[in-house]
């Protein structure tokens, strides 16, 4: 079997590079490891940028988004007790939607199923070859049987884990890493959230994030540690510890009910440097980790996505390769902008160590951000997205 570009991964960066190439007549194959309804089942992320609205809707995938998705015009950050509100809208002229990624999954899936672009899901053992010359191949296992794919490209958007970025020889790639003591407990429950916009916590217990996916679904997560056992956390426990972090008003306006997913994510930031390899480009989770304070790892992966998309298009349509030597470069200028961004929220809004110390000092930066309109426009700037 031959194609011109083999995308390893059906997570939002795949799907979404797959639907643009396939907007140019790129031919392409997706390698999926699960099936598809357990990439639609994994609930994640819910803030999308501007420029991440407008990718999917040239990707063709945008008309239910529009329609479903919540149109945010500015965040709360509620610090022991008080709340304050920034408006993106005044700030920047700019707004988020609130759409989840499961339903952004699901609209590209149906894309792409529309357009009968192939995908193979189930596709077991993975391994890129000669990713260094001119011909790679990729080959997979599905129910026993090997199957092989010579392409002119490899797309690694198979996430952290994935083997894209392992098929990298290490002394041609650098990572730079920092995992924090910490993690988040998350519950999406059917019942109407707290308050139409997004709460951000700061609080002695704790961080916590009141978001939502729908005016009748809430999404809500507490700072937990690491060696948190899921099992002990019955609903109830977790109501029970995200009232004290809340103010009097998210408190009484909060409804709890059972939950139907409850999760704990490990919060690391991590770079890996270049995004290429010869033939291999890596996109998305693949390369580089956020933690998910800033809402930034959906975005990030769509931004990859369109830089590599339109490498790829100059190089069959242009006969140009300056868009794909160039791809690590210019994907990595915005992605160390969102990294210290993530950071910055981790930081300031996280109960991050027991060292008073560092407590005054996330109030001097939140007294600050309140306080000063230069520094809630470049919050608003990073928040709603840094331009392409
Ligand atoms: C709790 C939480 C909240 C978040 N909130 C936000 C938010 O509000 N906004 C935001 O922008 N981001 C958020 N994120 C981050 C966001 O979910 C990820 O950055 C995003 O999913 C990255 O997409 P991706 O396609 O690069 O990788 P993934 O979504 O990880 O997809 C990779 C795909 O590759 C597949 N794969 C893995 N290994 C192989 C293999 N060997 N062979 C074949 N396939 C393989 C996987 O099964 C998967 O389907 C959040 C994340 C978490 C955990």
């Amino acid at each position: 079997m031959r194609t011109q570009v083999v995308i390893i991964g059906a997570g939002p960066a795949g799907l979404l590079l797959g639907q643009l190439l396939h907007k140019h007549s790129i031919a392409n194959v997706i390698l999926e490891r699960q099936t598809a309804d357990h990439v639609l089942g994994r609930v994640r992320a819910g803030v999308i940028e501007q420029v991440t609205m407008n990718l999917l809707d040239e990707a063709g995938v945008g008309a239910r988004m529009h329609a479903d998705g919540l149109v945010h015009e500015g965040v709360q950050i509620c610090v022991d007790g008080t709340r304050h509100r920034l408006s993106f809208k005044e700030l920047t002229g700019k707004t988020v939607m609130v759409y989840g990624q499961t339903e952004i999954t699901k609209d590209l899936m149906d894309g792409r199923a529309a357009v009968g672009a192939p995908s193979v899901y189930s596709a077991q053992d993975v391994s890129a070859h000669d990713i260094s010359g001119d011909k790679p191949r990729v080959s997979y296992q599905v129910e026993g049987n090997t199957h092989e794919i010579s392409c002119d490209f490899v797309a690694g958007c198979d996430g952290f884990h994935g083997i894209s970025r392992k098929s990298i020889p290490e002394s041609a790639i650098d990572t730079y890493e920092r995992v924090y003591p910490l993690g988040w407990l998350g519950v999406l429950s059917d019942t109407p959230p707290v308050s139409e916009e997004l709460i951000y916590v700061r609080h002695p217990r704790g961080f916590a994030l009141c978001s939502m996916r729908t005016p009748t679904r809430s999404r809500y997560y507490i700072q937990c540690s690491l060696a948190e056992d899921i099992e002990s956390w019955p609903d109830e426990r977790f109501w029970q510890e995200l009232k004290p972090r809340l103010d009097e008003e998210a408190r009484e306006r909060l409804v709890t009910g059972p939950s139907i997913e409850k999760s704990i994510a490990p919060l690391r930031s991590f770079v890996a440097e270049p995004m290429r390899f010869g033939r291999l480009f890596l996109a998305g989770d693949a390369a580089h980790i956020v933690p998910p304070t800033g809402a930034k790892g959906l975005n990030l992966a769509a931004s990859d996505v369109r830089y590599l998309a339109r490498a790829l298009v100059e190089h069959y349509q242009e006969r140009s390769d300056a868009g794909l030597d160039h791809y690590s470069e210019r994907a990595l200028a915005r992605v160390w902008k969102a990294e210290r961004f993530s950071w910055w929220m981790t930081t300031t809004l996280h109960k991050i160590s027991d060292n008073p110390f560092d407590y005054r000092l996330q109030l001097a930066e939140l007294d600050y951000l309140f306080r000063s309109k230069a520094a809630a426009t470049a919050f608003a700037e990073n928040y709603v997205g840094l331009p392409y």
